[in-house]
Formats: structure tokens, sequence, C-alpha cells
């Protein structure tokens, strides 16, 4: 099976720029991705790649924004590619409209609307949508 363009797009240079998430992961994923014949096991190790990728990029966020929001698409990429879904807890780091990192403090507004189900309305500042959380129900 040959590799696509998506595989291909990590070389080793790529990978040593997410340093020790890189070597370990990015490489391992490139080297075996394709060539796992267990569908299943391809999915769980995506599913686990995207959740190490986005929590990393959380981390990262406050530090090097690019780099986070790179590995944050690295993730979705994945995600996509796989047809796996984000762990709930990681969902709200992500922006419904345009798809980016949006971390709370960095590149993202939380408030509290008043309404009757009261809800989380966190504000994209890369795009301005507002994504809203509905707490619980009346
Ligand atoms: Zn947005």
């Amino acid at each position: 099976m040959l590799r696509d363009d998506f595989e291909r797009g990590f070389d080793q240079y790529e990978a040593q720029k997410h340093g020790d998430l890189g070597e370990a992961w990015l490489f391992r994923f490139v080297a075996q991705g394709s060539l796992v014949k267990n569908r299943r096991a391809a999915k769980k190790e995506a599913a686990e790649l995207a959740a190490k990728l986005t929590e990393s990029a959380v981390k990262l966020a406050g530090k090097d924004l690019n780099l986070a929001k790179e590995q944050a698409a690295i993730a979705r990429r994945v995600r996509l590619r796989h047809n796996v879904r984000a762990e709930p807890s990681l969902r709200r780091f992500t922006c419904k409209s345009c798809k980016s990192l949006i971390v709370p403090g960095v590149n993202a507004r939380v408030r509290l609307g008043h309404g009757k189900p009261p809800t989380l309305r966190i504000t994209c500042l890369e795009c301005g949508h507002v994504n809203r959380k509905i707490l619980g129900t009346p």
C-alpha cells in the first residue's frame, strides 16, 4: 500500500519540530500508519494520537500559539482521515465555525450567559464565532 499525501507530509524535520511528541508518535504513526492491517487498531491509535496532539496543543498555546495551532490542525487531519470523533473533554478546544484551536485566555473569551438554561459562551477570537454550551436544563 502506498503512502498518501497526508503521511508523506511528515518528514523527519517536521517530526522533530514537535519535540517528544513528534519523535515518539508521529514517526511511529507515519511508519506504520498505512501498514496496519487491523482497522480497529489503526483507529484506536489515531484517536490516541489526536488526543495527545490536542492536549499538547492546549498546553503549548500560551507559549507558541502558531505551533499549537499546527498541532491542533494535525490532530484534526488525523481524526478526519481515520473517521474518529474527538473526546468530549477535548471538543471544547475547537471552534465550531473555523475549526481552529481555541484556548480560553489565549484566543478565546468565556462568558456566562444568564438565560433560562444558563449557557457558556465561548467566543473564538480568531473568527468571532460564539460557541454556546448549554449548562444543564432548568
Ligand atoms: Zn473560530
